[in-house]
């Protein structure tokens, strides 16, 4: 008998929102986050995944659409 197969290590964690290269540096998001999850970081805004809810305010406060929800991959799909 085979010893079952390890399963693989969790992959660096993806936070549910992510900022596009539409930003317009306008600053709303960072303003409405109620976590602060938003952080600016090398001229381009970082979404913290360890902070973020997931409440999507951002998205909704963003003059021009530039947050986006981040697509979740079904795990089964091959990649
Ligand atoms: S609200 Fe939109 S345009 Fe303004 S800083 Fe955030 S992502 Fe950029
Ligand atoms: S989804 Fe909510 S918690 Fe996450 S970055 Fe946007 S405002 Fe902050």
């Amino acid at each position: 008998m085979t010893a079952p197969a390890t399963p693989a290590p969790p992959t660096a964690a993806t936070a549910p929102v992510f900022v596009t290269s539409r930003c317009a540096g306008c600053g709303a998001c960072l303003l409405t986050c109620p976590v602060h999850a938003i952080r600016p970081l090398g001229g381009t805004l970082l979404v913290r995944a360890d902070l973020c809810t997931g409440c999507l305010e951002c998205v909704e406060v963003c003059p021009v659409d530039a947050v986006e929800e981040t697509p979740v991959r079904d795990p089964q799909e091959p990649s």
